[in-house]
């Protein structure tokens, strides 16, 4: 099943790169034909759009970034680019992909946003209901909400959807693992990124997780060894692990040069920090 994701995957970016080079900015790709970037992912589905900060990976936030630069266009405000925002409009998109996909819902928002109503969020979970082919990836770092509206939804069986949270550092993990693990659901994952503590997996077993370095122009970074004490403990605890990028020089933190740079590109990674792990999707 993770060798079929990802040769799929393979040949969408083949798909993509061939059709859109000096056609269609990426970012509006993302937003508009849900196309993403996000590497565990296959495409992005966008119904909401807009947030406000609520954790320290708030602090450089790549949705504020392309909401402000996309102001008064694809259905963002142009007084408020990132206030939070429902498109109906969007809402039928996955309806029209016949071919199951991996999808992240709402990479450009954060669905747990209290700004968005029970209603709205409840039209966003029907049309996940109707597309039983796609499985959806839905990530939050506020999981109360996330924990309270699936409480208030009449019963449904929602195996098609993966429940995730973000976490950056120790106390947001424990908080948010412990609040996503009032789910019921098997589907509970975790992003830690951006990464900014070593961080102790502890209790919570997790069906994925994820992890990757901070990107932009004021980029933190994680302590020595924080990459590849996530390394061990998945390991020890036999889950899947996807490291999405990481910081060059050391590969697992940098303190030597004092210049921080990106790498996403898993080739230049030593081999034993190329760990790009799916869960089983039942696609
Ligand atoms: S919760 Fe996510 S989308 Fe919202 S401000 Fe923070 S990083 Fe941005």
């Amino acid at each position: 099943m993770i060798a079929s994701n990802v040769v799929r995957r393979f040949a969408l970016i083949v798909f993509v790169s061939v059709m859109t080079e000096k056609t269609i900015a990426p970012n509006v790709m993302e937003i508009n034909m849900g196309i993403t970037k996000i590497p565990w992912a296959e495409v992005s589905w966008n119904p909401i759009s807009g947030c406000s900060p609520i954790a320290s990976g708030c602090q450089n936030c790549y949705a504020k970034k392309m909401a402000y630069r996309l102001r008064g266009r694809y259905g963002y405000p142009q007084d408020e680019p990132f206030r939070p925002t429902f498109d109906p409009d969007k809402l039928e998109q996955p309806l029209k992909w016949k071919k199951p996909r991996l999808i992240f819902l709402g990479s450009m928002s954060d669905f747990g946003h209290i700004d968005f109503t029970n209603d709205q969020l409840a039209k966003i979970i029907n049309v996940t209901i109707k597309s039983p082919q796609h499985t959806f990836l839905i990530l939050t770092k506020r999981p109360q909400r996330l924990l309270e509206f699936f409480n208030w939804l009449p019963d449904e069986s929602f195996n098609n959807l993966w429940f995730g949270t973000s976490a950056s550092t120790q106390k947001e993990f424990d908080e948010n693992a412990e609040i996503l693990c009032k789910i019921d659901s098997p589907n509970l994952f975790v992003s830690l990124e951006p990464l900014l503590e070593d961080i102790n997996l502890g209790k919570y077993e997790l069906a994925w997780y994820i992890a990757g370095a901070e990107s932009g122009k004021n980029k933190r970074t994680y302590p020595r060894g924080a990459i590849s004490s996530l390394i061990k403990q998945c390991s020890n605890i036999r889950k899947p692990l996807f490291i999405k990028q990481v910081h060059y020089t050391s590969y697992d933190g940098t303190s030597e040069s004092g210049i921080l740079k990106l790498d996403k590109d898993i080739r230049n990674w030593p081999p034993e920090y190329q760990i790009r792990q799916w869960p089983e999707f039942k696609l």
